[in-house]
């Protein structure tokens, strides 16, 4: 990755308001207090959480109103001295300057890109689009709370946690919902089919109706109206309204367009372990990074987790503001997900080749440990066994 860090005062223009821009935003002013910080974000609302987008707040026990992320909203931006703009979205990069929808333009010293990443979607072309729902904004998830009437009946496709997430609250709220999952077995692929089973059990007997190992081919509208859902099977599922829960995709586009030959668009911007992109003076950070590989061998990846994208701005802050020698260790990565009353837990990184030990399985309590072929424990996944979550994150043994 090029280059080392100037830390000589000048402007930061940071893109995307959500948690790692607008975090990063405040703690690179509280670091370097001589340092122009401006935070420009294209949602008209300052930063605000959005695990609770699949919870609380399509359950209806929180608002809009409280989701403001908690230490950064417009009030403590404008407190810090953080020059910040709602509503003001970047279409172009160049090497000094970012410019704006409005054609205005903004010089930079450092630049740093946390634009986060947009849900995959699926072409349905015949099916009516109030009927299909993505979920990443307040406003999507407004659209959806709208939608989850009590008995109507919701097709979620995907089963990762915002799947799962939503087909919780959505039963909570007496929806008929029918999860469709192109794996066996759900997260087989990423935590290892032992969790999966345990989970894919609990989601049958919260009465979800699980179709693993398919997929949807297409979708029409049937008379007088609810959505036809085409899987691969053969089966056709009725519909009154459908969640695509597929994974995202990076919002990276402005960077490869500005900078190419660094990788994939969609696939995020590579860095290293602090935020330094392959560009001079420009840094990623949070879900559209695409970070360094965890070991010898091993893919890079883009970790799409809270804690994870909290804690990387906090350490490009202090290395923007300080020096590499600030950034400190990196945190253990963690990532939880509540759903049907219980909380996954996933502390280390779970890479492809470790292998998993289920060492606690009851009806609501689970723990698997992942080692590697040295047999040194990698990471955690857990239900009800927080204990061993926090022992495993503060380093030791789980
Ligand atoms: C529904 C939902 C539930 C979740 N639940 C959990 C959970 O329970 N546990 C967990 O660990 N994680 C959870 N997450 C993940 C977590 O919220 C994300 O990892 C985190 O929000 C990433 O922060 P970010 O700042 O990188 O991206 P974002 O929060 O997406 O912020 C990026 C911002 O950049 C803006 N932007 C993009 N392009 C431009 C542009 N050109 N100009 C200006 N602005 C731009 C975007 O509109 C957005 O506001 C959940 C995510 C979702 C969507």
């Amino acid at each position: 990755m090029c280059g080392p860090l100037t830390t000589a005062p000048g402007t930061t223009v940071v893109v995307g308001a959500g948690l790692a821009g607008s975090r990063l935003a405040l703690a690179l002013r509280a670091a370097a207090p001589d340092e122009r910080v401006v935070l420009v974000g294209d949602e008209p609302h300052c930063a605000y959480e959005r695990p609770p987008l699949s919870k609380e707040f399509l359950l209806g026990a929180r608002s809009s109103g409280d989701l403001a992320l908690a230490g950064a909203g417009c009030e403590h931006l404008d407190r810090a001295g953080v020059e910040h703009r709602v509503g003001a979205r970047v279409t172009r990069l160049a090497d000094d300057a970012v410019t704006l929808a409005d054609g205005s333009q903004l010089p930079f010293d450092r630049l740093v890109l946390a634009t986060g990443a947009r849900p995959r979607t699926l072409d349905l072309p015949e099916v009516d689009a109030n009927r299909v729902h993505v979920l990443r904004s307040l406003d999507d998830a407004s659209r959806l709370r709208t939608a989850l009437v009590p008995g109507s009946r919701l097709v979620v496709v995907g089963s990762g946690f915002v799947g799962a997430e939503v087909a919780s609250s959505a039963r909570t709220l007496g929806v008929d919902v029918t999860l469709v999952e192109a794996e066996e077995v759900p997260f087989a692929r990423t935590l290892g089919a032992e969790v999966g089973t345990w989970l894919a059990r609990r989601w049958h007997a919260h009465g979800v109706d699980l179709h693993t190992g398919d997929g949807v081919v297409g979708a029409t509208m049937g008379a007088p109206g609810p959505v036809l859902v085409e899987l691969c099977s053969g089966a056709t599922i009725a519909a009154d309204h459908v969640l695509l829960a597929i994974g995202t995709v990076a919002n990276d586009d402005l960077f490869h367009h500005a900078w190419p030959g660094h990788g994939a668009p969609g696939l995020g911007i590579p860095v290293d372990a602090v935020g330094r992109t392959p560009v001079a003076r420009v840094f990623a950070v949070g879900d559209v990074a695409l970070g360094a590989a965890a070991a010898p061998g091993s893919a890079r990846r883009r970790v799409e987790h809270w804690t994870d994208a909290a804690a990387s701005a906090q350490r490009l802050a202090r290395t923007l503001a300080l020096g590499d020698h600030a950034a400190g260790p990196p945190p253990v990565p963690y990532a939880w997900s509540d759903q049907f009353g219980a909380r996954v837990q996933v502390a280390g990184r779970v890479e492809p080749g470790l292998r998993p030990s289920v060492e606690e399985s009851t009806l609501d309590s689970l723990l698997v440990r992942y080692h590697d072929e040295h047999g040194d424990l990698r990471a955690i996944a857990a239900v009800g066994r927080a204990d061993a979550v926090a022992r495993y994150r503060s380093g030791r043994a789980a």
